[in-house]
């Protein structure tokens, strides 16, 4: 939601592109479920890197929450407005609560970004459970560029007109553009007309002659860079970041087209190199298929059949709280788990 209050257009030019997802959003999704994971207590299959990330967060949600109470992990709250959000970490302890979101990417948030994401979990906890939102304090957390800020609500009804206005803009007829660095985390950069616009300005700084020597271009460059303000240059810098954006959409663009038609890369000269990620699409039919050829054992431990993923998608499905869940999930198929209490190690004192 931080991104509606950077640009109002940017929700309209998403839902365009709804059904994209970007390596960048996947990886995003896939750290998030690990991080849940690990704070819960579960050893994580991750590598080194991405196990770095990972307790960073966890230490993070700690030291900034360490009073005790209910915690919530990757829950989902209704937000004001009738929206929905879901908060990866939220400490209660009696009526003092904490609220904190982390963000995988390697661009810094903007300050108006974090504050106003910051707001909209702060109302949604406070509302879901009978809070004032002035008791809480809100953690937008960068574990990769170890960046945090902070936000409290000061005035209830400020804060709320922050969010309503916000909503109003993002959902107006004709809606504000606003390009600028933050369209690196937008969906639709790479289709936006508004961010291609301010890309192409960026080419005029080249010469376009694609004849010219490397030497003769480099002059020309610093020619023109010797020409510019440091408000120039700002302008420039922003522009830069919002090209890498809207280069990587058109790369994937370019590979899918080229993926749609084989044929293409004989005329083109260019071959796609690309790595296999092969997965199943049916346990039934693998199961079926492997009937006679494995024993049940050694098919099961190939099937990751994870109780805290049933207990997920029972909770969505039912609409439950997390406390009710495992006692439905117990209902449900408690005969067939088995639960191992192992020692576990402290990570955060
Ligand atoms: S790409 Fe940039 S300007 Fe275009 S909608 Fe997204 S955030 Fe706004």
């Amino acid at each position: 939601m931080g991104l509606r209050h950077l640009c109002p257009a940017s929700m309209r030019e998403e839902a365009k592109v709804a059904d994209r997802s970007t390596p960048a959003a996947e990886e995003g999704t896939r750290l998030h479920e690990l991080t849940a994971r690990h704070l819960a207590g579960e050893e994580v299959d991750a590598s080194t890197d991405d196990l770095t990330l990972i307790e960073r967060c966890h230490e993070f949600a700690h030291r900034k929450a360490n009073h005790g109470g209910s915690v919530y992990i990757e829950d989902t709250f209704p937000c004001l407005f009738g929206r929905w959000g879901t908060v990866d970490f939220a400490r209660i302890a009696v009526k003092i609560f904490t609220v904190e979101d982390w963000k995988f990417g390697w661009l810094p948030l903007s300050r108006a970004e974090a504050t106003f994401q910051a707001y909209d979990y702060l109302f949604a906890v406070a509302e879901a459970c009978g809070l004032d939102p002035r008791d809480g304090t809100a953690w937008i957390y960068q574990p990769r560029l170890k960046r945090e800020y902070r936000a409290v609500i000061v005035d209830v009804d400020e804060a709320r007109a922050i969010i309503k206005k916000t909503l109003d803009d993002a959902n107006a007829k004709d809606p504000r553009y606003n390009p600028g660095e933050h369209c690196a985390r937008c969906n639709a950069c790479g289709d936006c007309p508004a961010a291609l616009a301010q890309v192409e300005e960026l080419a005029t700084i080249a010469p376009v002659d694609r004849t010219a020597k490397k030497k003769d271009v480099e002059a020309a460059i610093g020619a023109e860079v010797e020409t510019w303000t440091p408000e120039r240059l700002g302008k420039y810098t922003r522009l830069l970041a919002l090209y890498e954006a809207a280069l990587s959409v058109i790369d994937r663009k370019m590979k899918d087209y080229l993926r749609s038609d084989p044929s293409l890369e004989a005329v083109l000269g260019y071959r796609l190199k690309e790595s296999e990620r092969r997965s199943v699409t049916s346990t039934a039919g693998v199961y079926q298929a492997l009937m006679g050829e494995l024993p049940l054992g050694d098919f099961l431990k190939c099937s990751k059949l994870s109780v805290p993923d049933f207990e997920k998608y029972i909770r969505k499905r039912d609409g439950l709280a997390w406390k009710d869940v495992r006692e439905k999930v117990d209902a449900l198929i408690g005969e067939h788990i088995t639960t191992e209490t192992t020692e576990r190690k402290e990570r955060v004192k």
